[in-house]
């Protein structure tokens, strides 16, 4: 049969949106492994987390059984303000590398935050809500967090308290003003509002902050404050879940048109992006119905799966939050300075751990000069300025697209991209004036930061 002409996006219909979630956890043999109180070393228990988190997202975070979960009609409704997203068919990129390979990416950037981050945010908000909370706290990285969940939670009424890394919240001023547009505060992290933060300034004096950092006064400001909870954007189980709308859609637009990927690649920081992605395809995987490769791209600088150790470790600095056991480089682990995007989390996602530790998933690293190169051939080309985030899987689809040309193969490649770069400039501008330079973390360094690990 002749191949029915592929559009340049395939865009489903609102009646042929996913209803559910699908969670990867029921198909799987070996469950992630759970999270433990850092004091007595046992696995949290519903009561205990939902000290920190919302009852409802408890329940998530622990279900490793129900495969589907229903998404209620509030996020439905909201979803449909910027969903589906489009999964695009790159001809203008497969034409310039000149591949036989068949190039797909699903865009998740045609939002406000810029990024994927918004599918998850809508629905922290609404169990928050629900739940009948005043606010949130969390913390952000490079900004799309902090843009997404103050979204989220002006949409639903919500006090947003963010908690933005320093030297993010110092380069990018712009995404700081987004949220404030949205009605949420911003601190720069570590901060003096905190016992923590005023702790790490007192050892760490001048330090530009961390993830880890920022999320353990997020997290001690939620705890401390009546009818506050505190959320997180990526790394949790129930992050994933709620990303699985991607991987959801993805499935949808290619079985429209009966395509199988060949393989599926994505950017991890947390793997929220990457798990939402894979999720029914590594789903099939697992009940052995389709087999696919799975690639995760990770940051030389921050290499969580590719030379992390998996054990379990804090899941912030300030070792107030439970114990997660991941691919990690250790809690006190802060990337380089010359490390400019995202990604720069010091763990992984438990359920993509396991995975990964049971075969299902390869990882790879990339530098961020050659991420840099990557984005800019896909913008010239595709148009879309891409975050520096998702043009680490840019660059390991046409590293594999190349690949194709060599061999003949027409592979089909479907890669995750997860975002807009338009508050990236100070880091596009670097690698454009040549000074962008690539820092790997020595095996010494790391030994440094695993030398911390708990013992459990
Ligand atoms: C946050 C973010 C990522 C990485 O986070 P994951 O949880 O690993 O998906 C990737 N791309 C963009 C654009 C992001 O905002």
């Amino acid at each position: 049969m002749a191949e029915r002409e592929i559009p340049y996006k395939i865009y489903l219909e609102e009646s042929e949106l996913p209803t559910s979630w699908y969670n990867m956890r029921a198909d799987m043999k070996n469950k992630p492994a759970p999270l433990l109180n850092p004091g007595t070393l046992q696995p949290m228990q519903a009561s205990e987390l939902e000290a920190v988190f919302c009852e409802e997202l408890v329940k998530q975070e622990l279900d490793n059984d129900h495969a589907e979960i229903a998404i209620p009609q509030e996020i439905l409704d909201f979803y449909k303000m910027y969903r589906p997203s489009p999964l695009v068919r790159a001809y203008f990129l497969e034409k310039q590398l000149d591949t036989p390979a068949k190039i797909y990416y699903k865009f998740e950037g045609n939002n406000t935050s810029g990024s994927h981050k918004l599918n998850s945010a809508i629905a922290q908000a609404y169990y928050a809500k629900k739940q009948g909370l005043k606010g949130v706290t969390t913390e952000t990285g490079a900004g799309q967090w902090g843009t997404a969940l103050s979204m989220a939670c002006s949409f639903f009424g919500l006090d947003c308290k963010v908690y933005m890394v320093k030297v993010s919240y110092e380069q990018k001023p712009f995404r700081r003003e987004v949220m404030r547009t949205y009605g949420a505060s911003v601190t720069p992290s570590p901060s003096e509002t905190t016992q923590i933060g005023k702790k790490i300034l007192a050892e760490h004096p001048g330090t530009t902050g961390s993830l880890g950092c920022a999320i353990s006064e997020a997290v001690e400001v939620a705890v401390g404050t009546e009818g506050y909870r505190y959320v997180l954007g990526s790394v949790l189980n129930q992050v994933l879940l709620h990303q699985s709308v991607i991987g959801l859609e993805t499935k949808a637009a290619l079985d429209k048109y009966g395509i199988k990927p060949d393989m599926i690649i994505g950017c991890a920081g947390g793997g929220s992006n990457l798990g939402g992605l894979i999720a029914p395809f590594m789903g099939e995987k697992l009940r052995g119905e389709a087999d696919y490769r799975i690639i995760a791209v990770e940051p030389a600088s921050c290499p969580s799966f590719t030379r992390g150790r998996y054990a379990y470790d804090f899941c912030d600095t300030g070792m107030v939050c439970p114990l997660a056991k991941m691919y990690t480089l250790g809690c006190d682990f802060i990337p380089a300075p010359n490390h400019a995007g995202g990604l720069r989390y010091h763990g992984m996602s438990s359920t993509l751990s396991q995975l990964y530790a049971d075969g299902f998933m390869e990882a790879t690293s990339v530098k961020q000069t050659d991420v840099f190169e990557a984005a800019e051939q896909f913008a010239r080309v595709e148009g879309i300025l891409p975050a520096p985030e998702s043009s680490h899987a840019i660059r390991v689809a046409i590293d594999e697209a190349l690949k194709c040309k060599e061999t003949g193969e027409a592979k089909t490649i479907v890669f995750g991209l997860t975002g807009t770069g338009y508050f990236d400039m100070v880091a596009y501008e670097k690698f454009h004036d040549g000074k962008m330079s690539d820092y790997i973390p020595t095996d010494e360094e790391l030994e440094q930061s695993w030398a911390k690990l708990p013992k459990v």
